[in-house]
Parts: structure tokens; sequence; C-alpha cells
């Protein structure tokens, strides 16, 4: 299977790069992932959009720009990208459910991030059993019960309020002794009579039989000074920010230690000829939608350059 352009990825980076990739007469061939439409698919209203005065619905959206690509001719296959070999060009691309290799000539990563975890044992034992990254996913199942959300971030703060719309109290666990939120997400989380939020407090552990009970904490109150608190939790939702969706081309293209594929000044172009990345794949800073889309009409835009180019 060949294609001009291979764009792997249905964040809104995927479907823009896929819009103008398909308008240039590239036939873009978009290789969508387990969880089409990517992050925004998982969240409720998305309120800072440019053009959508009252909000918009995250799947809505998504369905309307993969609409918008089709129309353009854009070819969608869903699957998952097995590995990657980028040394010569087409560089060639396994995906499961696509019988035989993808050979392209240009490609534009738009594979995004991941939720990250904090790293305890107790984390891999409760998931799905009262551990959760997604409100608005696992929401539902803790109707008037009490939950906690990790992290001080807009993340944090919209899963909190989130919650606290449907659970009886919500508790923030926040390192630090602020937000680090905008300052309207601040307010309306800090205002909100149902959501008691913990500061200087990290969880140093889960507990429960089957399922979550509660979680340890340790409040830290000044140096040398810490306390030790039990709450009683069914809910403990991870807001604590995302890892870049980057291990399997990490072998070709240069990324940051954190795992961001890095791109040139003003480009999206790797480091490899050909290979453009776009959205928070690459996006250690901004992580917004509108970026994002921005970002994927840029990769776009640069790989029609290259095939010309190359030609
Ligand atoms: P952020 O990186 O902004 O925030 C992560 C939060 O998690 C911080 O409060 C951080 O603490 C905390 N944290 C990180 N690691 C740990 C840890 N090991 N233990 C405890 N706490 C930890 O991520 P977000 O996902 O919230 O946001 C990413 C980007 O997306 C931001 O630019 C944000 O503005 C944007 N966004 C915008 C929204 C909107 O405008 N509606 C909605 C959601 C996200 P500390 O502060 O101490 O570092």
């Amino acid at each position: 299977m060949n294609t001009k352009c291979l764009i792997i990825g249905s964040g809104p980076a995927g479907y823009t790069a896929a819009i103008y990739a398909s308008r240039a007469n590239l036939s873009p061939l978009l290789i969508e992932g387990p969880q089409p439409g990517g992050q925004l698919t998982t969240t409720s209203t998305v309120e800072n959009f440019p053009g959508y005065p009252d909000g918009v619905d995250g799947n809505q959206m998504m369905a309307d720009l993969r609409t918008q690509a089709l129309r353009f001719g854009a070819e969608m296959r869903t699957g998952l990208v097995k590995s990657v070999d980028f040394s010569q060009r087409p560089f060639t691309v396994t995906v499961s459910g696509i019988d035989e290799d993808v050979k392209a000539d240009s490609v534009i990563i738009c594979t995004g991030a991941a939720a990250r975890y904090l790293g305890l044992p107790d984390e891999q034992k409760y998931m799905g059993m009262g551990v959760s990254a997604c409100a608005v996913c696992d929401g539902f199942f803790y109707r008037k019960k009490r939950v906690a959300v990790v992290g001080g971030g807009d993340t944090a703060c919209e899963e909190a309020l989130y919650l606290a719309s449907i659970a009886e109290r919500v508790f923030m666990i926040v390192r630090k002794d602020h937000l680090r939120a905008s300052k309207v997400m601040q307010q309306r989380v800090l205002e909100n009579p149902k959501i008691t939020v913990l500061f200087n407090t990290n969880t140093v552990g889960l507990f429960g039989d089957e399922v979550l009970q509660g979680a340890h904490l340790v409040e830290y109150r000044g140096t040398d000074r810490e306390q030790h608190i039990d709450i009683e939790i069914d809910g403990f939702f991870l807001a604590i920010g995302h890892q870049p969706n980057s291990a399997i081309f990490a072998p070709f293209v240069d990324t940051d230690a954190q795992g961001f594929i890095k791109v040139r000044p003003h480009s999206q172009a790797t480091s490899v000829e050909g290979v453009f990345a776009a959205g928070d794949v690459c996006d250690p800073v901004f992580q917004q939608a509108i970026v994002a889309a921005g970002s994927g009409c840029r990769a776009a835009l640069e790989a029609e350059r290259f095939l010309l180019n190359a030609e």
C-alpha cells in the first residue's frame, strides 16, 4: 500500500493535517488509533476553541473535523502502528489491521499524549476498580460518592468540577501550596462548596479490598513537619499531565528528555527529512486543541512542499 502522505493519529492535529493534505491533492492516508478523535473525546465541553461562543462537545468537534477531512478525500483506516522504518524513503510503516506494509513518501506523526500516573503499585491494583485518569469516562460510576483528583493544573480543575456535579464530595490533592491552573478555573474550584483542596499534600498509597476504599496522604507543614492523613474515597482520578506517545518513533526521530519529538524552529519538521510531527506529541508547552490543529496545518503544508521539492 503506497501513499504520498501518511498521517498517524486522529486528534485535532491529525484531522487538520488530513484536511490540508487532501486539499493539496496528496490523497493522505490517516491511521486512526483505538481512540479516534483523541483526548478531546474524553473531555466535556471545549470552551476555548475559537468559533464556538457557547462551547462545543469534544466528541462533536472531533466528528466534525473527521467529516471535513473525509469530504476532501482523506482515506481513514483503523489500526495500531506496530513498527516504523524511517531509515530510507519511501518510509515503511506496519499497522495492525492492514495486512501489507504501508509505504509513505512523507509521514506526519500526530499521536498525541497519554495520561501520566504517579507510579504507585496500588494504582495498577485498583485500575478500573476506583483508579481512573478520565472523569468524563468514569465519573458516572461515582454518583453521590467521594472521590479525589490529583493535580493542580487546568485538567485537574476541570475534572474536579465535572466530578463535583456528580459525586457527593471531591478532594483535590495538590502537591504545592497553590494551583497551577488558569485563574478562572482556580476560582471555580475554590468557590465550589463540594470541592476541598488539600494543598502541600502527596499520595503515598491507596487502600481497599477488591475495590478502592481510600488513600494514604502526607501533608507537609513546613520543614521536617508532616502529617499523615487517610481519606475515605471510592474514586481516585489522576490529572498530573501527559506523556507523549512517541516511543515507537524514538529510534529514528530526535526526542527531548521527556520523550517529546523535537521539531525545528518555525517548522514541524523532525530530524528525519520527510517526517513531520504535530500536536501534543511534539508540544511540551501549550498542549491546546487549537495549537494542535494549527501545527497539523503547518505539517501538511510542509509535507506538500517537501514532496514538490523531492519530485
Ligand atoms: P499541567 O502540567 O498543567 O499540570 C499538571 C499538574 O499535576 C500540576 O499541578 C503538577 O504539579 C501536578 N503534578 C505533576 N506531577 C505530579 C506528581 N508526581 N504528584 C503530584 N502532582 C503532580 O497539566 P494539565 O494536564 O493540567 O494541563 C496541560 C496543558 O493543557 C496546560 O497548558 C493547560 O493549561 C491545558 N489545559 C487547558 C484546559 C482549558 O483551558 N480548558 C483544560 C485542560 C488542560 P505542580 O504544579 O506542582 O508542577
